[in-house]
């Protein structure tokens, strides 16, 4: 099968960028459905299911955010800020189907909010205001970092071994809140004996990603909010089983059209709760 980039140059370009948070979210939105769409195809192709024609992937140089004329610095326009998680399997612009210029990605592991992150946040916010519609936490499935806090948590006589550094600590102390709200969410629903499950872990980990990232999107609300106005932080989850974004639990690549693929970020604690039984509801 060949996938084939063009370029058309008699082709109408679309260059409108979003113009609002909504706009800025259904681009990302529907990058996520191509870029999953894509996957599906070579899926089904490799599984012998279908034969098909080449993909054709329309290009053009200015939506690339490379220079139209050579020996000149495009203006950096980005329309979303992205806080995302380090992971290797997560390549942000790829699993939203972005181009260059298009996001401001800060990645750190567990997309937990640190000093050096909240100043590349006070960048963004203040020097690209005019372009960046939306501000959007990514967290994923099957996050290491969110891991080590669960393991840390269910097993705390580990701690050395797993978080023994200054600087891994700090990482687990930052997701730490997220786990024990995941604990006491899955034993308010379920029962104190719930621990007991042998997918207790799974679960643990599963919510606590969830929560994790409604938990950077409040915290990082806050941050924008004294900065600016009117910047609107969501969150979402990257399910890499199923390659798309939804703001709770999908079982499924058609499960996707049952729940939100991005959410507000939460502004008060109610909310938090909300959110762990909806997680609950959809995993366990
Ligand atoms: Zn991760």
């Amino acid at each position: 099968m060949d996938i084939v980039y063009r370029f058309d140059p008699n082709a109408p370009m679309e260059l409108d960028a979003p113009r609002s948070n909504k706009e800025a979210l259904k681009q990302l939105i529907a990058g996520n459905d191509r870029f999953a769409k894509t996957v599906e195809h070579l899926q089904a192709i490799g599984t012998g299911e279908k034969q098909h024609p080449p993909m054709i992937i329309p290009v053009n140089p200015v939506k690339l955010g490379v220079p139209i004329v050579s020996g000149l610095e495009p203006a950096h326009a980005p329309f979303a800020m992205v806080m995302g998680c380090s992971d290797a399997r997560v390549p942000i612009e790829h699993v939203l189907d972005c181009s260059a210029n298009d996001l401001f990605v800060v990645r750190v592991a567990g997309n937990v909010l640190g000093l050096e992150c909240l100043g590349s946040v006070d960048y963004a916010v203040t020097q690209l205001r005019s372009t960046i519609q939306s501000a959007v936490v990514l967290g994923h499935t099957g996050c290491g970092a969110v891991t080590a806090a669960v393991d840390i948590y269910l097993s705390p006589s580990n701690f050395a071994d797993i978080a023994f550094s200054h600087a891994v600590r700090s990482l687990v102390d930052r997701i730490m809140l997220s786990v024990r709200g995941a604990a006491r969410a899955l034993e308010a629903v379920h029962g104190s004996k719930i621990h007991k499950h042998k997918r207790y872990r799974e679960w643990l980990i599963s919510t606590s990603i969830y929560l994790n990232s409604a938990v950077t999107a409040y915290d990082l609300q806050r941050e924008v909010n004294s900065i600016t106005k009117g910047l609107t932080v969501s969150y979402t989850v990257y399910d890499m089983a199923w390659t798309r974004i939804a703001a709770l639990p999908i079982r499924s690549s058609d499960d996707v059209a049952n729940v939100p693929r991005f959410l507000a970020a939460p502004k008060h604690a109610d909310e938090f709760i909300e959110l762990s039984n909806q997680v609950i509801e959809r995993l366990v």
